[in-house]
């Protein structure tokens, strides 16, 4: 690439990154870099290598046609349009403009000789193509040679201002020698893969005899190279934060079996099968001279909290402190009540700290947790800020983890790492996570399941009703406060202002409070103060408040068996996680639970999907499956997206196969070929490769 300086004038790609204009465009296609030209692969093809003639050409696909034009004519009826006739000796097909300039009737004039590409379809006139792409030819211009490539495009970049750019891109770098393999012979041997060369080179300039349904459908050999060199450069990133992390060293916690024994034996209910499993992934972790980084998933109602109280007493009873994150008030300070509740009476000291408290219990927390005083901190994200210093942190569990970024996460990390160990991690998610997206995107993560409910547990009902039904539903859940029972109000969720969102949360406790003059009802929303939302949430639980109306600030986490029916306001705004974990809210004791979905007539195509999914399926991993099915994994990773390299080529559902294909050669290369895996993630990250591995 010598010479490639800006204001070479021999170089069109290179005085095309130099226009700050051309690169905006490019930016926003993604383009910041010549390989990234070469990596902007086409999204289909037109044929221009063969010529159909016009009487046999086939149906509903863009053929390509020569003929000289017979008639040539604007027409008024039923509105101005440019209406030509093309014969080519086989028969005569029309091409009709109705957006034309005057250039267009002097060029397409009769006895002029044309090549159009387009779709043929039976019109007014005849067998007819609208606004074909049209050419004018001489008799005997050669064919192209190869499939024309369409690209993802940009307004003010045209396709051939693309095709050109990519062109030459491909050209310097083939001459550069920067497209030769960077894999191992055996890796490619193994996976019988293509070249990637020549899979770029065939990709962007596929051959006539291509065949068109492997490149449409991406499973093309040449595909299949690229998913897999995508797919591997993530899986190298990831193992290799993994083996970064790995290499540090953190406390040996061993199972001691005393304190973690004892609790056991004082809880009313047994562990499930699954609960005993993930703890002995965990236990063997924490026993380990490197810190563990576990995710653990389940679902709603699985029983997280007892196995991350199990998991903070192994910490405990090898003299290391544990902690415990939530991402809401109303979970943490359930945490603390549960946990208290549990472990008190075994003479753990338990700290409490919310970015709400008062300064002095602020302060007093702050010291325990210095001092060692506290064994056990739960707290809201406060527990990672800057003041926060633990005496010796062996565990940092963090529940509801996908709510947190990955900074924060990092920060509460490395609380102990002024000892020179770094504690041992423990996420837990109560959003499954689909298994393909866990082998991707979280593979720097082990992974433990609970995939098993506390017996017990009774199905929720889930009943769709649209909004002019409302009568029925307030006769419900009357009907259901006055037997004893408890209920859920949800109020719909407003995303643009939590100050829309708190007014409307406050309307709704009006007029539920008007509509159930004989109920007990509260209210609880983001912005209550801490007291109150305590209070609140504590009478509720006692049975005190019958109605709770509240926002969606109890999605995570809230545990009150008596409430067995919940209706949700606009559901249709609801995200289908969202709607799943509120529902998780019911359901949890012996009670048959019900949970009514309002919604608001028109349905737009994505709500009318989210609600029936949410109303077919209650398992977590099914519901999140079909989400990412719907949401494709950006929206899903939320908060790991930055960090976490994205998949623009590969797709998870369909190229299954390839992901544990790759998974298998990243840790083949890392071990056997660290070289090649170092050109790899280089050539498929760049910086981004380096931002990885700190
Ligand atoms: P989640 O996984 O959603 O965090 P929780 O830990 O809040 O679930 O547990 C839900 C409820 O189930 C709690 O009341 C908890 O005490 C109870 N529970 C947990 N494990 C069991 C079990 N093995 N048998 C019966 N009840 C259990
Ligand atoms: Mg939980």
């Amino acid at each position: 690439m010598k010479g490639n300086s800006a204001d070479s004038s021999i170089s069109p790609v290179a005085a095309g990154f130099s226009g700050k204009a051309m690169q905006e465009k490019l930016a926003r296609l993604g383009i910041a870099n010549e390989f990234d030209l070469v990596l902007h692969l086409p999204l289909r093809y037109e044929d221009e290598t063969h010529l159909y003639p016009i009487a046999d050409v086939p149906a509903d696909r863009t053929v390509q046609v020569e003929g000289v034009i017979i008639h040539s004519a604007v027409m008024y009826r039923p509105r101005r349009q440019l209406v030509c006739q093309v014969e080519d000796g086989s028969g005569v097909l029309f091409m009709r403009f109705l957006n034309f300039y005057g250039s267009q009737v002097k060029a397409y004039s009769v006895g002029t000789r044309v090549r159009l590409l387009g779709e043929v379809r039976p019109g007014f006139f005849g067998a007819e193509m609208v606004h074909p792409k049209c050419r004018v030819v001489s008799a005997g211009t050669p064919l192209a040679d190869a499939l024309t490539p369409v690209y993802p495009a940009t307004a003010g970049l045209s396709q051939e201002a693309i095709r050109k750019l990519i062109r030459q891109a491909l050209a310097r770098s083939d001459h550069a020698g920067s497209l030769a393999e960077v894999l191992p012979v055996e890796i490619i041997k193994h996976h019988q893969l293509h070249g990637f060369r020549d899979s770029v080179m065939f990709l962007h300039q596929p051959p006539p005899d291509a065949s068109a349904i492997l490149l449409q459908e991406r499973t093309h050999p040449a595909w299949r190279r690229i998913k897999f060199d995508e797919l591997l450069a993530q899986q190298l990133s990831m193992r290799l934060h993994y083996r970064q992390r790995r290499s540090r060293s953190a406390p040996a916690l061993t199972e001691k079996n005393k304190l973690t024994n004892a609790l056991l034996q004082s809880l009313s209910f047994k562990l499930t099968g699954a609960q005993k499993k993930v703890l002995a992934e965990i236990s063997r972790d924490l026993a380990a001279v490197h810190p563990m980084q576990r995710l653990l998933q389940g679902d709603v109602g699985s029983g997280k909290t007892v196995v991350a109280a199990l998991a903070a007493l192994q910490a405990i009873e090898n003299g290391y402190q544990a902690a415990i994150m939530a991402p809401t008030e109303i979970l943490a300070e359930q945490h603390y009540q549960k946990l208290s509740g549990w472990l008190a009476p075994l003479g753990i000291t338990i700290a409490w700290l919310s970015g709400s408290q008062k300064k002095k219990q602020r302060q007093a927390a702050l010291a325990d947790i210095a001092t060692g005083g506290a064994m056990l901190a739960i707290g809201t994200h406060a527990l990672f800020q800057e003041q926060v210093e633990f005496s010796q942190l062996g565990l940092a569990i963090i529940d509801e983890q996908h709510r947190f970024g990955v900074h924060q996460r990092l920060a509460l990390r490395m609380k102990g790492a002024k000892t020179g160990a770094v504690p041992h991690q423990l996420m837990m998610s109560a959003t499954p996570i689909p298994r393909t997206l866990a082998m991707s995107y979280y593979a720097d993560l082990d992974v433990s399941v609970i995939d098993e409910l506390p017996p017990g547990r009774t199905q929720v009902v889930t009943k769709l009703v649209a909004d002019i039904r409302r009568d029925e539903v307030i006769a419900r859940v009357r009907e259901s406060c006055q037997a004893g029972k408890q209920a859920y109000w949800v109020c719909p969720l407003i995303e643009e202002s939590e100050v829309l969102q708190l007014k409307t949360a406050l309307e709704t406790y009006a007029t539920l409070t008007l509509t159930f003059p004989d109920l007990k009802i509260g209210l609880v929303h983001g912005r209550l103060p801490p007291q109150e939302k305590t209070a609140v949430m504590a009478a509720f639980k006692q049975g005190a408040i019958q109605l709770l109306v509240a926002t969606t600030v109890i999605e995570v986490g809230v545990d009150v068996p008596n409430a067995s029916l919940m209706v949700i306001e606009h559901a249709e705004r609801m995200g289908l996680s969202q709607m799943h974990q509120l529902r998780g809210r019911v359901g949890r004791g012996a009670e048959a639970s019900v949970c009514i979905l309002l919604y608001q007539k028109p349905l737009s195509a994505i709500a009318r999907e989210r609600l029936k999914i949410i109303f077919e399926h209650t398992d977590g991993f099914e519901i999140a499956r079909q989400d990412l099915h719907l949401r494709g994994p950006g929206e899903f990773l939320g908060a790991r997206q930055s960090g976490v390299p994205m998949l623009r080529f590969a797709d998870l559902e369909q190229d299954a196969d390839l992901l544990a294909a790759a998974r298998i050669a990243a840790e083949e290369m890392l071990r056997d070929h660290p070289a090649s895996a170092q050109r790899h993630l280089q050539r498929w990250l760049g910086e981004k490769s380096e931002y990885l591995r700190v």
